[in-house]
């Protein structure tokens, strides 16, 4: 222990995705930072005075962070949080609070701990930035159907638009399809099919979302997306 450093001192960019009230008047935060992936940290004082961190532990805004870490501690200490970039049109908009707070969810069940993960961090960034400009309950709606189908492919349990998980049999571009997400994908009609059944448009516009495009999803595919992201997140990671 002699030859270790007393603490380490490390500034991230970092996403709120819960805050615990603990003891008299400090948080326990789960963060999501950009340098160390998923962490629990301690905000000493966080709900006695606001001067510490001022307005920066709410969720949806982005933060730049220091953290304290100690050998053999199980949580970071807060040392600093600022507002990097605020989103408060969040805030005022009911539909892209819960479309925010959803994600955000899901991230928290379904990420690693300490593991770097770019890829959601960035997907839940430029979630929250569509959500910040969003419209309307569609607009939102849509925008976390696509986040949720590319944080299956980031996390390795991307559901397959274009083959039969079972036999491997191609679908045609013309082709409808149903989809069993909990199972991987598309399950042809020969190896018993499945309940949801997706137009040939809708699969193909998944297909593309699944592998990273954005701005393709109707506000009628949202719901059947939803759907298949939460039976995904369900199977894999128990999420409800
Ligand atoms: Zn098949």
């Amino acid at each position: 222990m002699a030859s270790r450093k007393a603490s380490a001192r490390i500034a991230t960019e970092a996403l709120l995705l819960r805050r615990v009230e603990y003891g008299e008047s400090d948080l326990v935060l789960t963060l999501l930072t950009l340098r160390l992936g998923k962490v629990s940290a301690l905000a000493r004082g966080a709900r006695k005075s606001s001067k510490r961190f001022g307005s920066a532990l709410e969720p949806m805004h982005t933060l730049a962070v220091e953290l304290d870490e100690r050998p053999g501690a199980e949580l970071f200490t807060l040392l600093e949080a600022k507002l990097h970039v605020p989103r408060a049109a969040i805030l005022r908009s009911l539909p892209a609070m819960e479309a925010a707070g959803k994600a955000l969810g899901w991230v928290r069940r379904a990420a690693p701990p300490r593991t770097p993960e770019p890829g959601p961090y960035g997907l839940l960034i430029t979630l929250l930035d569509r959500l910040s400009a969003a419209a309307s309950a569609e607009a939102c709606g849509v925008a976390l159907a696509e986040a949720g189908l590319s944080l299956l492919t980031e996390l390795g349990w991307g559901i397959d638009f274009e083959r039969c998980v079972r036999c491997g049999r191609q679908a045609l571009p013309q082709q409808s399809g149903s989809v069993d997400a909990a199972r991987g994908g598309l399950i042809c009609r020969s190896c018993g099919g499945a309940r949801l059944r997706l137009s040939a448009d809708a699969r193909r516009r998944m297909a593309a979302v699944a592998a990273g495009a954005t701005e393709l999803l109707t506000p009628d595919d949202a719901p059947d997306a939803l759907r298949l992201v939460e039976a995904a997140l369900g199977a894999h990671a128990g999420i409800e």
